[in-house]
């Protein structure tokens, strides 16, 4: 068996500015208020870092009837609809909100424009958490649309104020694709000053059409769950690589390197680091003698943490 001689790693790849805070959030929680600390929703979608959260205290649920009174909850990084934020006030929980700001700014924008009497044309994936937060900012008027074939069956009840939002991990193509449609079909749309898919997608999806220039397979680290990883892997094949995301080094299977000179490696937005290292040492067990991280864009984002989580080493 020929076995890999290269590997390229994807820059940037894996944690972003949401998840860091998010995972920090339920971290911080659990030092300042001990165990259990609930948590609606996988905070990220990361089996690992799930787990890892769990191992230390946080037990994490969907229904907030599986909440005991006066318990702490954190909400998830992809954000909840206005219902359960009301339920969970109303059972008195102590809570902090993991919501990434860049979700938050998306429902501000929702909020804010269906106050001037605005519906919606939302473009994302059905039954994703971060659509269900979204599209639950409202009682009605927000119409999902998954794909370009939606777009010419969707009814909004007027099309004066219309406007259009995005799930924030898509694939920038497919959306720019189906906001294309909506702006052909609704052509007095408000569209959002910038878009709605954020700067660790856009990013990370920037660096793997990178990569996928110059290897002959790609992996993907990440869960099943995640919606920005899935569509990592889905750009590499696109563009003509066998691509294969697993969790961790484990999920790797030697046959698909068979033959393949160079492999890429990336991480989904929610995927821990070590994991990527992981993969690299099971590549180097292969065969594979040299590692290069590919030049990319330099992540500087950080988003400040909720108030009510400083702990005394904080700066002042
Ligand atoms: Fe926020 Fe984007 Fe990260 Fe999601 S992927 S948590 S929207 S920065």
């Amino acid at each position: 068996m020929t076995a890999p001689q290269e590997i390229l790693l994807a820059e940037p790849r894996g944690f972003c500015a949401g998840v860091d805070r998010a995972i920090e959030i339920v971290e911080r929680a659990l030092e300042k208020f001990g165990r259990p600390i609930y948590v609606r929703h996988e905070i990220v979608h990361n089996t690992h870092v799930v787990n890892d959260l769990k191992d230390r205290g946080a037990i994490f649920i969907e229904e907030l009837d599986e909440v005991p009174p006066g318990a702490t909850l954190v909400f998830s990084a992809h954000g909840v609809s206005q219902a359960v934020q009301r339920e969970a006030k109303a059972r008195g929980f102590r809570i902090f909100d993991a919501t990434c700001p860049l979700v938050t700014k998306v429902h501000v924008e929702v909020a804010k424009l269906h106050k001037e009497g605005y519906e919606f044309i939302m473009i994302g994936h059905k039954g994703h958490p971060e659509v269900e937060g979204t599209m639950g900012q409202l009682d009605s008027g927000i119409h999902l649309v998954e794909d370009v074939e939606d777009v010419a069956k969707v009814q909004p009840s007027q099309t004066d104020r219309l406007a259009v939002v995005t799930q924030t991990t898509l694939s920038v193509d497919d959306a720019a694709a189906i906001m294309a449609a909506v702006k052909a079909r609704f052509t007095h749309i408000q569209s959002p000053k910038q878009q709605d898919i954020c700067y660790a997608t856009q990013n990370r999806q920037d660096a793997v059409k990178l990569l996928a220039t110059q290897v002959d397979a790609v992996v993907v680290v990440g869960s099943p769950t995640s919606s920005n990883t899935n569509r990592l892997r889905e750009l590499a094949e696109r563009l003509g690589v066998p691509a294969y995301m697993v969790d961790d080094a484990s999920e790797l299977q030697d046959s698909w390197f068979e033959g393949r000179q160079c492999v890429g490696v990336t991480a989904g937005a929610s995927a821990p680091e070590d994991l990527v290292q992981g993969v690299v040492q099971r590549l180097k067990a292969l065969g594979a003698v040299s590692v290069r991280s590919l030049d990319g864009v330099r992540e500087t984002t950080k988003f400040p943490l909720p108030k009510g989580l400083k702990i005394e080493a904080d700066p002042a």
